[in-house]
């Protein structure tokens, strides 16, 4: 029994070091074991297999029993470290106050139990970066400027232009020739005089990512390009920020809130590389339905509210998935990948 019992250790070991996955490794021991007991159940007890193996099978069902409970014991432990989200996001000393006109504005939201005064206060005292004014970003933006997030910045090196106010609803049709973010920063403090807004007209590169996003609590990505989604999620996991990240494409939007900080995955976790040119044409190839990223963008939005004031159950260790053409929602759902070189490194 003891020479199984030391394979088993050899295989779980000898796989960690070889940088095999867990799921692997304990298929491996387990295929090991169902072996055994096999041998066990299927030979005469004074067979030499058996008698090489501990002689008897009780002992081996006791130890699979003990195994089953272990693993049990550290999926449900797991699961709630997973789940395990502070309801309550400490608040600033300086707690804003609100004129009469802003109370006035957030009714509908103080009235809500899971917000009241309190999670609009946070709501005013957060800092939310979006990348991108375009199809996710543009009601994004939007919503988060109506909802009261007292400080929004934006960052897009794009020019507003006439295809792109088929679904870019923030922006009008004087402003194509227009910075998409100084066109959504009009659109912005118009709806909302009571936000700040800071607009960034340029492209997201390595060079600034980490001072940019230093100055915000949360990050939201709606980029249609995969070099700038890594670029994001490696920043945002390097500085603990939690990162809400949504996608397109045709008929179906996916989003989800990646923070392994809190645990769970990050978004390399879910996506290790980027699908090979052609396979994931960006919606000027493929084309997309208008009110698509209105749908998808919003979630984006709400996501963020209900993290910055801890309402509800975030989109963490989960993947929603609208397939607007049919007009279903599914949710899958997400786990680490040991071997991810991203949030693993931290
Ligand atoms: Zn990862």
């Amino acid at each position: 029994m003891l020479r199984i019992l030391i394979l088993a250790a050899l295989i779980w070991w000898g796989g960690k070091f070889l940088r095999f996955s867990r799921l692997l490794r304990l298929s491996v021991v387990g295929l090991l074991y169902c072996v055994v007991l096999l041998l066990h159940l299927t030979l005469p007890p004074l067979h030499g297999l058996r008698q090489s193996t501990g002689g008897s099978v009780e002992p081996w069902l006791l130890l699979g029993g003990f195994g089953l409970l272990a693993l049990g014991y550290w999926r449900i432990i797991s699961m709630l470290r997973t789940r395990a989200q502070p309801k309550e996001p400490p608040m600033s000393d300086a707690a804003p106050t609100f004129s009469g006109t802003e109370l006035e504005r957030y009714a509908r939201h103080i009235v809500l139990r899971e917000l009241g005064g309190p999670g609009q206060k946070r709501l005013k005292q957060a800092k939310v970066l979006v990348i991108g004014a375009g199809g996710l970003g543009a009601p994004a933006l939007q919503y988060l400027a109506a909802a009261g997030v007292g400080t929004i910045g934006v960052i897009d090196d794009d020019i507003v232009e006439n295809a792109n106010l088929q679904r870019q609803v923030i922006h009008r049709d004087k402003d194509i020739g227009t910075p998409k973010v100084f066109s959504a920063q009009a659109a912005m403090e118009a709806q909302n005089p009571y936000v700040i807004v800071r607009p960034y007209h340029r492209r997201l590169d390595a060079e600034i990512a980490t001072e940019l996003f230093s100055e915000y609590d949360l990050i939201l990505d709606g980029t249609d390009n995969f070099d700038t989604r890594y670029l994001v999620n490696r920043t945002a996991v390097a500085l603990g920020k939690p990162l809400i990240s949504g996608a397109l494409s045709q008929w179906e939007g996916q989003l989800s809130l990646f923070h392994p900080k809190q645990g769970g995955p990050c978004y390399q976790c879910i996506f290790p590389e980027a699908p090979a040119m052609g396979l994931a044409p960006s919606c000027s190839e493929a084309g997309v339905i208008g009110p698509l990223p209105g749908v998808v963008g919003s979630m984006m939005a709400v996501e963020a509210i209900k993290h910055i004031t801890g309402a509800g159950m975030v989109l963490r260790d989960e993947l929603l998935i609208y397939d607007a053409l049919y007009g279903e929602s599914r949710k899958i759902r997400l786990s680490r990948n040991e071997e991810c070189p991203i949030c693993n490194a931290t």
